[in-house]
């Protein structure tokens, strides 16, 4: 499918157009210069990065960082290593993350960083090098307060360490440089950076919330490394359990009215009817493979998941963490249809990413990147539900087929919020000096998926509306306090 020319910025453009027109906003001048400045991010930064090769090369990688806005607190947002990194990615992806703190009742804004590379193709040494020069490219702009990143696609709690290490590398040099002595003798060549042991625990442990999604050793918090697929099955159920409601009291209101009453696209599925859903997942990283174990161990049957190689399709279930180690053991997912305890040969067969957009099932999970569900496949797509655990995985031509469809559509920026909401939670953790359970963050994650499924839910049954729309006016009303 080619994707190549979508662009997601605009994509992303086209759906804050919708929501703003949905919530019909009294056209103050405030309110109009609020939104104004949300069709732009605040601050764009675009670096080179020099690295060293293994072989002594020295190879210049691009890099971004997007503060799209902070108008509910620091910036806050991943940093993607990918080839097909580009601007308006990073900035689609910025302005992203600021709708779904916002919609999560964060008090963070939006931000997003990449830079351009395939990191396969890298020596771990260098992967190291360029994630250092990266931090120190930007680390004037960063900070506890001013903007805390996180992972993002082929980013993880091991290149978070590297990276809050450097960014502490820094920190201390520019202390030094303040001391009057090394100001004294006039330049950067004499002067020694502060020894990392002389920084005291509680200083080191407020430097290193300028990053989440770091390793527990490195002060990242209990739940964080599955909380986007954690947080997807919290609002996954908590959108099935609306629809069972719903459906419950239509079929009250049909009884009573004695005719057929027409059915809004979000309840057109009667999950109460259903026995066991059946779910497919585009991607197996974290996100993916998070989600595909959250649903099998909630009774939930995965019998297809993928990665950008192809995909396995196991129709009666397959075991994702058995499948996980299967993918380990032999370097690549293809071949490996795991079931219950054993992987066989025999129990699935190899299909296309193409096919697994559109297989029979009643749950979609798109957990890989933008642009998966176009104009093209849209009208392809079977699974009555799909949960975007991707950023941006529908286009906004899609979402309207879908729409019409009746398929309901659970927008990103509420799908995949546990990830940023457990990263906020960490972030508290490293700022109070605190370190919470898991039981603890858990519990606080599912209070806040809950409360943002409740919010965008009533807002989607008030104006009419679809999820993703609904989410962007929760979101626009607290961004514009309207
Ligand atoms: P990851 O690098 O861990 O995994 C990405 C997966 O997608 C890999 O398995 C890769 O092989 C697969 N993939 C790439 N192209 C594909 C294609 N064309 N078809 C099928 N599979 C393909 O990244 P991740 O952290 O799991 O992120 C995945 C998505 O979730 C991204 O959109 C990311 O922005 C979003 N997200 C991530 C987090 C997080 O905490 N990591 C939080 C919120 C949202």
């Amino acid at each position: 499918m080619e994707t190549k020319n979508i662009n997601p910025f605009d994509n992303a453009m086209r759906q804050l157009q919708n929501a703003v027109e949905t919530l019909r906003l009294k056209d103050s001048k405030t309110v109009r210069s609020k939104i104004k400045l949300l069709k732009e991010p605040q601050r764009i930064i675009n670096v080179t990065l020099p690295v060293e090769m293994d072989n002594g090369e020295i190879r210049n990688f691009q890099g971004y960082r997007v503060q799209y806005n902070n108008c509910l607190g620091p910036y806050k947002g991943g940093i993607r290593f990918h080839p097909q990194v580009s601007l308006d990615e990073v900035k689609a992806l910025s302005f992203w993350m600021t709708m779904k703190c916002a919609a999560a009742g964060l008090p963070l804004g939006g931000a997003k960083g990449g830079v351009v590379v395939d990191p396969k193709t890298l020596t771990e040494g260098e992967l190291e090098r360029l994630s250092r020069a990266y931090v120190r490219a930007i680390a004037d702009s960063i900070g506890p307060d001013t903007d805390v990143p996180a992972p993002d696609v082929n980013t993880n709690g091991i290149i978070m360490g590297w990276m809050v290490d450097e960014y502490i590398n820094v920190k201390c040099q520019m202390s030094r440089l303040h001391l009057p002595s090394a100001r004294a003798d006039g330049g950067q060549a004499n002067v020694k950076s502060i020894p990392k042991s002389k920084i005291s625990k509680k200083e080191k442990e407020y430097l290193s919330s300028t990053f989440t999604g770091k390793l527990l050793k490195d002060g990242g918090s209990e739940g964080r490394e599955e909380a986007t697929g954690r947080g997807g099955l919290f609002v996954l159920e908590a959108v099935l359990a609306k629809q069972k409601t719903e459906n419950r009291s239509r079929k009250i209101e049909m009884t009573v009215a004695g005719r057929q009453i027409a059915s809004h696209a979000t309840t057109a599925f009667d999950v109460a009817s259903q026995p066991r859903l059946t779910a497919a997942v585009q991607g197996f990283g974290n996100v993916g493979y998070n989600i595909a174990k959250f649903l099998h161990e909630h009774g939930f049957c995965v019998v297809a998941v993928s990665d950008s190689k192809g995909s396995v399709y196991v129709p009666d279930g397959m075991n994702p963490s058995l499948t996980l180690e299967c993918k380990k053991k032999t370097g690549m997912l293809a071949g490996c249809y795991c079931s219950g305890s054993v992987c066989d040969v025999k129990k699935g067969r190899h299909i296309t990413n193409d096919e697994l957009l559109e297989l029979p099932v009643d749950i979609l999970v798109p957990s890989a990147l933008e642009n998966m569900i176009t104009k093209d496949n849209a009208k392809n797509i079977k699974a009555k539900i799909i949960l975007e655990m991707a950023n941006g995985p529908t286009t906004p031509e899609a979402d309207e087929i879908l729409f019409k469809r009746g398929v309901t559509v659970i927008p990103d920026i509420l799908s995949n919020s546990g990830g940023v909401i457990v990263s906020c939670f960490e972030w508290e953790q490293n700022k109070k000096g605190e370190h919470w359970t898991k039981e603890d963050v858990n519990k606080k994650l599912k209070k806040k998926i809950e409360e943002a499924v409740d919010a965008i839910w009533k807002i989607s049954k008030e104006l009419k509306t679809d999820l993703r729309t609904a989410a962007f006016v929760v979101a626009l009303k607290k961004i514009l306090k309207v």
